[in-house]
Order: structure tokens, then C-alpha cells, then sequence
């Protein structure tokens, strides 16, 4: 007997039939003789529907209360797990629902980015034990104890609810049922020959998250790394009745570096369009100038990520660029154009088509020259590199957003990520 998290995302709860699909495998495990708690999505489009009223109620204003936006949007997940509850019941599964307010779910009061501060699993637990009861528990939303409000955890939360269940329960597994069988060397909506990864070290995952590829919330993977979870993401859309109760099914465990025995230099690729450059030009080459612009950002919650400076050539004036979010980039030229006085510079240059390529392997810590291969490959398909960072486990190419597939492809094949592992 184990006992198991499963998460089922917003496509695996699209509809009725499936929503019933995902109770026959929550039947399947509870027949195993499992304890069981699902965490659920919204049905897939419903969170967007909801964000777009929330934008639509506001047209005149741009920003709109961020506690009365959680109140809106947690309400998606609130149907699947009552649906799913039904469903359950209709197959003679006993199961009960779970809102975040009612377990409950103890958030920060960040409105539309809470973190979990704390989740009680004993009455989940006392359940298990006493009534063999399956907890339905809502994704994405939780409470903040001080105000009693409805929380949400940012686009894609669930994920980090169901880790964050697992951990509080003490579960063996956390399985993230989703429309992929596993995590792929890179998105395979994108790269057609991406291949199914058996395992993934947590931190190569974490980088492959906050660069990009959304089949994991970033969140989710840090709650798994500092809670040791194993999560194990697989295909919600399999039969329930072809999967074998003691065999290997097919899918992705995000575990701990040392269970990875066939450790390759790159591991995976992201990329993200959603960048926007922004430079200033000719600013003045002197101390104080990188804080007289980046204060005034992180004041105003912009996350910069890129920053590339030159080295001035008359000791005078240089360039400076950087990244921001595209969803920030005209508050971001605002914030710069104000402190034009404090900074000192002459022209503000921007781009929003461009996108950032990340390049992520464990791999990458013993083995030089691993960007410079990726240099010249795009070299040769003409793509212009616009800035570089790189760090221990991974390196960032910002480019042009027309040759996202084209850079993507390239050095998905540059590294052999096309072939099978030996
Ligand atoms: P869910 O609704 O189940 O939470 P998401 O849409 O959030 O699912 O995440 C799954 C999607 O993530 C896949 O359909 C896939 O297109 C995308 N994705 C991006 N990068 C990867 C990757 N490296 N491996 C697998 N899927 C990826
Ligand atoms: N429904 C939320 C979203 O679409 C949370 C989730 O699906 O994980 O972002
Ligand atoms: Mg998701």
C-alpha cells in the first residue's frame, strides 16, 4: 500500500468523459489499495476565461484589485473537484472535495503569486485510515489566515499545490498526470523528435521551468527539491485498464542528481518568447549608473534577467542592455524614461520580438566549450545572437523571435538530443 498525490491539469479535465476518465484512475489506484488525494485544475480554458473577464470588468483602468482577481479565478478549480467528487461518488468511490479555505491551504497574501506557507494532512490522513475517503482537493487557490481571503498561486499552481499536498501528507509519490507522457528534451509541440526523458535531476528541472517550458510550475519543483518528493510526470490520457498495477508506466521522475546514473552534458532545451529587450545608449560611464536604473525597476516589482554592459571605448559613455518580461515592457521604459535624470543617457532603444534559448545540463559543470559549439551552429544558420548569460548548469542566447523553431531545432540536434541514449 502506498500513498499517492495525483494531479490531473486543466486538458485532463477538459470535459465530462474525461473528467471521468480521471476517476477511473483514481479508482484504478484506490482498487490497488492505495490512499489517495487528487489535486485538480481548472477545465482546460476556463482560468483564461475568467482572467479575460477580469480585464474585460476593468477596460478603463489598467490594473485591477488583486484580491477580487483571486476570488474570480480560484473559481475554475472549485467545479473540477466538486465534478470530480460527483463522478467518484457515481463509480461507488468514496471521496469528498476539499476548497483550499477548507483544508486548509495557508498562503502568503501575494494575490495572484500567494506562496504556501503551510498545509495541515492530518484530517486527510485520519480519512484515509477511517473512511477510506479520497480527497478531491481545488489547485492553484489557498487562504490567507491573517485576512481570511482567497489566495491563487500564479498560472500553473496546481502543480505546486499537489507537490505541496504530498509533502504534507507524507506521500510516497507525487504523480502530475498531464497531456504529455513525461518531460521531453525540449517542448515536443516544438521539436518533433524530442524524446521522453527517464529522470530529471531537480535542478536541471527547475532551470528547464523558469526558462520556459510550462509542463512544470517552477514553484512545484522547488517545494519537491527542499521536500524531497519524488514527482513523477506522466499521461492522463492512457487507458486506466491498460495500465499494468506492477509495472513500469511510461513517464518522467523529477528525483535527486544521484539517482541519474547516465548523466549527459545537456539534458534539455527552453525557450521563452515571452522577452522584450530594452537598451539605453550612451549612459554615463561611471559608478552609481547600473543602480540609478535597476533600483527603479526592482521598486516598481520588474524582474530584469539579461543584463549586458560594454566596456566603453572613450571612457566616457556605453551601452547598456537588458531583459525584462514582455508583459512589462512599456511600464519598464516608463520607469527608465522618469529617472533619465538620475541615469544620464542619451536614446532608449526596445524590441519585443525577440526570444530567449536556454540551453540546460548537470553535464555543463565539467565540460567546456559547451556554448561555444552553440555559437557557431547558429552562426551558421545565420541567427544573430543579441546578448548571453550562462551560469553553472545552463547559458541563455537572446535572439530574434522569428528564429525561436530554427534555434530550438538546431541545437536540440547540435547536442544529440534527437538520438535515443545508449
Ligand atoms: P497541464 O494543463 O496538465 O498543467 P500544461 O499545459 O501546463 O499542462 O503543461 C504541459 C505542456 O507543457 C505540454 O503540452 C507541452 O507542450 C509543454 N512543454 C513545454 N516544454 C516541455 C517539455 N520539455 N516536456 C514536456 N512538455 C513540455
Ligand atoms: N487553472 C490554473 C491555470 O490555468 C492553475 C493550473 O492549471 O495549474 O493557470
Ligand atoms: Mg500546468
Amino acid at each position: 500500500m502506498a500513498r499517492l498525490v495525483m494531479k490531473f491539469g486543466g486538458t485532463s479535465v477538459a470535459d465530462i468523459d474525461r473528467i471521468r476518465n480521471v476517476a477511473r484512475h483514481v479508482k484504478r489506484e484506490v482498487d490497488a489499495g492505495h490512499e489517495v488525494a487528487v489535486v485538480v485544475s481548472a477545465m482546460s480554458g476556463a482560468t483564461d476565461q475568467l482572467v479575460a473577464w477580469c480585464r474585460a470588468a476593468t477596460k478603463d483602468r489598467p490594473l485591477f484589485d488583486a484580491r477580487e482577481y483571486d476570488v474570480v479565478v480560484a473559481s475554475g478549480e472549485q467545479v473540477t473537484a466538486g465534478l470530480l467528487a460527483i463522478t467518484l461518488q457515481d463509480m461507488d468511490v468514496n471521496a469528498r472535495s476539499w476548497l483550499g479555505w477548507q483544508l486548509p491551504v495557508a498562503t502568503s497574501n501575494a494575490h495572484a503569486a500567494a506562496r504556501i506557507l503551510d498545509i495541515d494532512g492530518e484530517e486527510l490522513i485520519r480519512r484515509f485510515k477511517e473512511r477510506k475517503e479520497v480527497a478531491v482537493i481545488a489547485g492553484f487557490q489557498g487562504i490567507h489566515p491573517e485576512t481570511g481571503r482567497i489566495t491563487t498561486l500564479g498560472r500553473g499552481g496546481s502543480d505546486t499545490s499537489a507537490v505541496a499536498v504530498a509533502a504534507a501528507i507524507r506521500a510516497d509519490r507525487c504523480d502530475i498526470y498531464t497531456d504529455v507522457d513525461g518531460v521531453y528534451t525540449s517542448d515536443p509541440r516544438v521539436v518533433p523528435r524530442a524524446r521522453r526523458l527517464d529522470k530529471i535531476a531537480f535542478e536541471e528541472m527547475l532551470e528547464l521551468a523558469s526558462l520556459g517550458a510550462k509542463v512544470m510550475q517552477v514553484r512545484s519543483v522547488e517545494l519537491g527539491m527542499v521536500h524531497d518528493v519524488r514527482i513523477f510526470v506522466r499521461s492522463s490520457f492512457d487507458r486506466p485498464e491498460d495500465i499494468d498495477p506492477h509495472g513500469n508506466p511510461p513517464g518522467t521522475l523529477i528525483c535527486s542528481e544521484e539517482e541519474i546514473v547516465e548523466q549527459q552534458v545537456v539534458t534539455g532545451i527552453a525557450f521563452s518568447r515571452d522577452e522584450a529587450q530594452i537598451s539605453v545608449r550612451e549612459v554615463q560611464d561611471k559608478p552609481g549608473v547600473a543602480a540609478a536604473i535597476f533600483i527603479p525597476l526592482a521598486d516598481a516589482n520588474i524582474n530584469v534577467d539579461m543584463i549586458v554592459q560594454n566596456v566603453s571605448a572613450d571612457g566616457k559613455t556605453t551601452d547598456l542592455t537588458f531583459t525584462v518580461p514582455a508583459a512589462d515592457y512599456q511600464r519598464s521604459l516608463e520607469v527608465i524614461a522618469k529617472a533619465k535624470g538620475a541615469i544620464g543617457y542619451s536614446r532608449l532603444d526596445g524590441a519585443t520580438d525577440v526570444a530567449k534559448i536556454s540551453v540546460i545540463g548537470i553535464g555543463m559543470r565539467s565540460h567546456a566549450g559547451v556554448a561555444a559549439q552553440a555559437f557557431r551552429a547558429l552562426a551558421e544558420r545565420a541567427v544573430n545572437i543579441r546578448a548571453i548569460t550562462t551560469s553553472e548548469i545552463k547559458f541563455s542566447l537572446l535572439i530574434d523571435a522569428a528564429f525561436t523553431e530554427l534555434a530550438v531545432r538546431t541545437l536540440h540536434s547540435l547536442y544529440d538530443l534527437d538520438k535515443a541514449t545508449p
